[in-house]
């Protein structure tokens, strides 16, 4: 997946389609927690774009604010997750799982590998990051398992829908 190319995906129901023109940037398999919490799989596979390379062709994710530095789009109906998005980078990436071709995806790195399944053998040979690498997401502070920011900010009562 390199050059300009046109990628197309969707959820499960197929109640929202994508497309996505432009040049894959980063891909990535990221082992953190919110990520399996996310995915609800022991990892999730991202590919990056630009943000406004990437547009709904079929209905609207639903946004979650994961973090301070990441929003994850999701089918409202049949719940999978469709983007990982890092604004503050105007970034946003398709889940490997989502795309309708996913097998020219080829991780460049594995991140967060201190919380890898302990029975996972990664064959490949990207490199493997035992957390995000410096300067990846900005110096924010949130809980690894939450992303809730650290001390929690008083408003902060429930988790938001
Ligand atoms: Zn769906
Ligand atoms: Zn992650």
């Amino acid at each position: 997946m390199t050059g300009q190319t046109t990628l197309t995906g969707g959820c499960l129901c197929s109640a929202v389609r994508y497309e996505a023109t432009g040049t894959p940037g980063l891909t990535l398999i990221c082992h953190c927690r919110m990520c399996q919490r996310a995915s609800g799989g022991p990892f999730m596979g991202v590919l990056f774009l630009p943000s406004e390379a990437v547009r709904a062709t079929e209905g609207e994710p639903l946004i979650y604010r994961s973090s301070p530095t990441s929003n994850r789009h999701f089918c409202g109906r049949c719940g999978s997750q469709l983007f990982f998005e890092r604004h503050t980078r105007a970034l946003m990436g398709l889940t490997v799982g989502s795309l309708d071709k996913p097998d020219g995806f080829k991780p460049q790195m594995h991140l967060c590998v201190e919380s890898a399944m302990a029975w996972l053998d990664i064959r490949d040979d990207a490199p493997r990051h035992a957390k995000k690498p410096e300067g990846m997401t900005p110096p924010v502070e949130y809980d690894p398992l939450t992303g809730r920011t650290r001390p929690p900010e008083p408003h902060e009562t429930r988790p938001e829908r």
